[in-house]
């Protein structure tokens, strides 16, 4: 069993309101499925922030080692089809990066959570000089020994304490990172010193008006259950935040940053048929889907 420390959470990670959300409800340790009513396990409650519409949990369960989350052999974190090396793996980031700075030849990059190291090995074929760094032991050492990325390219650290000289990279990326953050904000802040005026972080993150989510949700209101399916802060894959385009705005106006682009992905829904194609319509049209991408560029001082 994980030990956990719990902090409150009473203050918005990007819009700094104190005090100012509402409850959804309760998450477990575990995958609620149908009848979360028949399970055991510890709960936490599950906020959205009132004013910028950020999700998170509060109180927020911090495990005594990072490790105990994420020191777990990647074939147990990853579905199986995450190891196969398909090449199109970061390739519409990539040619996404070229359109927003096609002045760049050869951009400095940096990787931040990199995994088994997948975005990385794809950056260097598109001739860019990447850097990655990644916290879990077994993943740095997958990405070293069975993905072949240089040791001198790749730290095995957390970005709370790794560091690289200030105007650095042109473009850094997290790609899934942020919501396994505890401080998102913090840590942004810290990449945001590393990267050079006008540079480019790329943000991908769970959308918090999840159509699917709020469906989930309703049904469990529907027989009277106060459960929600927002986050996972206990189990994997230990989502502890999801962000709407308004949370970005707020952090942006704070920090020297402005939204250069952004989209939103429906993403698969698991269902079939004419309900899945129903369902993806709608996430599409109304900003609904799984996904949230943002550009943010820093501002020159
Ligand atoms: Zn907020």
């Amino acid at each position: 069993m994980i030990k956990y420390s719990i902090k409150d959470n009473n203050i918005c990670n990007f819009c700094e309101s104190k005090n100012n959300y509402k409850v959804l409800g309760k998450r477990l340790n575990k995958s609620h499925g149908f009848k979360p009513q028949n399970k055991t396990g510890i709960c936490t409650t599950i906020i959205k922030c009132k004013n910028c519409g950020m999700i998170t949990a509060n109180p927020l369960p911090i495990p005594e080692s990072i490790q105990d989350h994420y020191g777990q052999p990647p074939e147990n974190y990853w579905k199986k089809n995450y190891f196969s090396s398909e090449d199109k793996f970061f390739e519409l980031e990539i040619e996404w990066y070229k359109r927003l700075r096609s002045n760049i030849s050869k951009p400095k990059a940096l990787d931040i959570g990199t995994g088994i190291g997948k975005a990385m090995i794809a950056m260097e074929k598109a001739n860019f000089e990447v850097f990655g760094i990644e916290p879990s032991i077994p993943f740095y050492k997958m990405a070293i020994e069975k993905t072949g990325i240089k040791p001198d390219r790749l730290k095995c650290t957390s970005i709370e304490v790794a560091d690289f000289p200030e105007n650095t990279f042109d473009f850094i990326s997290f790609g899934v990172v942020l919501e396994h953050l505890y401080d998102p904000s913090y840590c942004l802040k810290r990449a945001l010193k590393w990267l050079k005026p006008n540079g480019l972080i790329h943000v991908e993150v769970p959308n918090a008006d999840y159509l699917l989510n709020k469906i989930m949700n309703f049904q469990y209101r529907l027989r009277g259950l106060d459960y929600v399916t927002n986050l996972s802060p206990m189990h994997e894959p230990f989502h502890l935040y999801e962000f709407t385009l308004d949370s970005f705005r707020q952090f942006c106006n704070k920090n020297n940053l402005e939204i250069e682009d952004h989209a939103f992905f429906a993403c698969s829904t698991g269902l079939t048929g004419l309900l899945d194609d129903a369902l993806r319509r709608i996430m599409k049209k109304t900003d609904q889907g799984m996904q949230l991408t943002v550009w943010l560029k820093k501002i020159k001082e």
